[in-house]
């Protein structure tokens, strides 16, 4: 079915396609800003991570399509005043069809052809029941579909190494992923986890039910103690007791938590290239230097982001 939506999008390169070349992609990921102070922020971390030349960046979708038009506004700013490749994501809470249709047709007249399609999260509290929209749709795989009949778009959706707290069991979710990869999804990006063997172990499940769409681990450090219990909240899983235990220890540090994060993440990143990932997503917070901290640590091992200009 045809949207009337150009099917043709501007030749900006498939994220998918840069995801499948053998070379692990890197890549950032932003917030769309909610006050003129964090617009600032958002630009100056945005000039400073520059330089390290990402694959991509991508542009988050505020809870219950809150930030719709800022979404869609910072994605074209960086793709047209930058030199960077920008995803947009999209989500289906609150939207009737035909809004997701019209946001779809704005994202494809702004040239944007990368879109990470998610379900997303209640507004307010991100653990509340999902209501779906009366004229809208009930699963990310819908999404998926909607992008798919409107142009030529390359369609990641989201991955949960602990599953999805919503979801019953392993195998139930993992069946549910797999569905929305054969939806049309190109890749997938995770939720944030700890330890390496959970995204492995998320990996494995997925290639053994005979589905090989690339999944991107998504990593961000802990930089304070505040982390660990929002990574529990989003993840629906407990911080893993081993870590949690060095991180208690010196709780009242705030540097040595920050460093330790530090370490942790760029050791978490430099064994799932060695494991052969197909990119690292850094969820930055709209901040430059904990991603740089990483970046840098990672820049001596094999598989490393390429040197900067
Ligand atoms: P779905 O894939 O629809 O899954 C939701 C639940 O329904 C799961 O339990 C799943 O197993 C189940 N399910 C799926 N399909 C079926 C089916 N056919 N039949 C029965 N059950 C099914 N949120 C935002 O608000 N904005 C963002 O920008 C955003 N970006 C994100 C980026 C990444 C990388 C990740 C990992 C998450 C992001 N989120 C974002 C959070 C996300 O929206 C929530 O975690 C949401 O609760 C789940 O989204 P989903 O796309 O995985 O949903």
């Amino acid at each position: 079915m045809s949207l009337g939506l150009p099917s043709r999008l501007p030749a900006s390169p498939a994220i998918g396609d840069l995801i499948r070349r053998p070379a692990p992609t890197f890549s950032f990921e932003f917030m769309p800003p909610k006050t003129r102070e964090a617009e600032q922020l958002l630009w100056r971390t945005i000039r400073e991570l520059e330089p390290l030349r990402p694959d991509f960046v991508s542009i988050t979708y505020g809870a219950g399509g809150t930030t719709r038009d800022t979404t869609v506004d910072v994605t074209e700013r960086v793709a047209t005043e930058t030199t960077l490749l920008p995803m947009a994501h999209l989500t289906a809470v609150n939207h009737s069809i035909a809004e997701l249709r019209n946001v779809i047709g704005r994202l494809a007249g702004a040239g944007i052809r990368n879109v990470l399609a998610v379900r997303g999260d209640p507004p307010g509290d991100p653990t509340g029941e999902w209501v779906r929209h009366p004229q809208g749709v009930l699963y990310a795989e819908d999404l998926v579909r909607l992008l798919r009949e409107a142009g030529d778009f390359s369609v990641g959706v989201a991955a949960f190494p602990y599953k999805h707290p919503r979801s019953a069991d392993i195998e139930s979710d993992t069946r549910n992923f797999i569905s929305k990869c054969r939806a049309g999804a190109d890749f997938a990006i995770t939720q944030m986890f700890f330890e390496a063997d959970d995204y492995l172990r998320l990996r494995d499940r997925v290639g053994a039910a005979g589905c090989d769409t690339p999944i991107v681990p998504g990593v961000m450090p802990v930089l304070r103690m505040a982390t660990i219990a929002r990574s529990a909240q989003l993840s629906g899983a407990p911080f893993p007791p081993a870590l949690l235990a060095r991180f208690e220890r010196i709780a009242d540090d705030e540097a040595g938590v920050r460093k330790l994060g530090i370490e942790l993440c760029s050791e978490m990143c430099r064994k799932l290239l060695d494991e052969g990932v197909p990119g690292i997503h850094f969820i930055t917070m709209n901040r430059s230097p904990a991603t740089r901290e990483v970046w840098q640590q990672l820049a001596g091992a094999p598989a490393a982001p390429a040197a900067a200009a």
